[in-house]
């Protein structure tokens, strides 16, 4: 991990200390010129730049940036971008072992996880594997100083969603409580400056610092409801990422709140405020981003169908997750109501 303003000037030679020679440079569409920036600076290490990572990793996008780092022999690939991105990276090194650094530019965390995704048929898999998992990275605020405060405010409280699942994860440990809590205390104290003042390099800073540490607990233990509805949420009706955790995060914690007194109070304690639902909600309103499913793309005849694909399978979690408690906290969410 290299963190700070300015380390994107050590690329080439953290990709050197990786023992590559050929790095292929992967980004969005959007983020094409960042990826060219890159590049240039690789010199004669890079093979070459693949900018069409798209949400979620279709198989077809997987497939085709596999056969080009394949054709250009790279022999590791330098993502630089959001979770779409690093996922897209990720798919290349699940076949193939090549080493990933990672340079992100949101705050979703997939650069500190072994977690991979990979979407066919619309359905979205999502697997472990240590092979995925980037060997450098390099945390830069200043590339996040052009992330939109539409983008910024949704991505921060998509990471801090991996904090608060983290404080309650059935096989977690003193210490990923100690990040979690901090990474919830970092990203509240700067999401509101980041999208009021989008050109506070210390506020994009801190932002930053708190998504490496969220993203360092979705890494190590095991998320609940709240991941497990926006999984489904966001595959079923093809809803946006981090704009769905933004407005399912406050009902999932307010429905655990009965079984997780502890964590709750660390929650709200980090926040600043007296309950961890309303909390969250009011965070969320402050960085002017979206509270209401209704509001995203979800269809309102869809709830239903929604609350049977989360309660289809038993996973871990503080409240018992049963159909009719999963169904009210989608109709909260999707109405926007503040948490009770
Ligand atoms: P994203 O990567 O899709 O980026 C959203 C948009 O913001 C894109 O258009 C991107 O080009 C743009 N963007 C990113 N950084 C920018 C910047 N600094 N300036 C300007 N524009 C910028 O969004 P995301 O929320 O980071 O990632 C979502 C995807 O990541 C989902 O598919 C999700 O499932 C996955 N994810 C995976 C993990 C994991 O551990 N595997 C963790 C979190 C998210």
């Amino acid at each position: 991990m290299v963190f700070g303003a300015g380390v994107f000037d050590r690329l080439r030679t953290e990709v050197e200390r990786l023992g590559a020679k050929r790095a292929l440079v992967l980004s969005t569409p959007e983020q094409t010129s960042d990826a060219e920036e890159a590049s240039r600076r690789l010199g004669d290490m890079s093979a070459g730049v693949f900018s069409k990572a798209v949400m979620h990793v279709p198989i077809e996008t997987a497939r085709e940036a596999r056969q080009v780092a394949a054709e250009l022999q790279a022999d590791c690939c330098v993502a630089v971008g959001g979770g779409s991105t690093i996922g897209l990276g990720k798919a290349i090194a699940l076949e193939s072992a090549l080493p990933i650094l990672a340079v992100p530019t949101t705050y979703a965390g997939s650069e500190m996880t072994p977690i991979y995704g990979l979407t066919e048929d619309g359905i979205k898999k999502t697997g472990r594997d240590r092979k995925v998992l980037p060997k450098t990275v390099l945390y830069d605020p200043e590339l996040t100083l052009t992330l939109p405060p539409r983008i910024a405010g949704p991505s921060g409280m998509n990471a801090i969603a991996h904090c608060v699942e983290g404080l309650y994860a059935l096989d977690g440990n003193p210490i990923i409580y100690l990040l979690a809590a901090e990474g919830i205390r970092a990203l509240a104290r700067s999401l509101p400056r980041v999208v009021e003042a989008p050109g506070d390099l210390d506020a994009r800073s801190d932002a930053l610092y708190g998504a490496w540490l969220a993203g360092t607990v979705l890494g190590s233990v095991s998320m609940g409801i709240h991941h497990k509805l926006c999984h489904t949420l966001g595959g079923a009706f093809n809803l946006p990422h981090a704009e769905v955790h933004t407005v399912i995060l406050p009902h999932a914690t307010a429905f655990n709140s009965p079984a997780a007194p502890e964590p709750m109070r660390v929650i709200a304690e980090c926040l600043g405020c007296g309950s961890a639902g309303r909390g969250l909600f009011d965070l969320a309103v402050r960085v002017g981003a979206p509270v209401a499913l209704k509001d995203i793309g979800m269809p309102a005849d869809g709830l239903e169908r929604a609350a049977e694909l989360a309660t289809q399978n038993p996973y871990a979690n503080p409240m018992p997750v049963e159909y009719a408690g999963v169904l009210a906290l989608l109709q909260n969410a999707y109405n926007g109501i503040r948490p009770m």
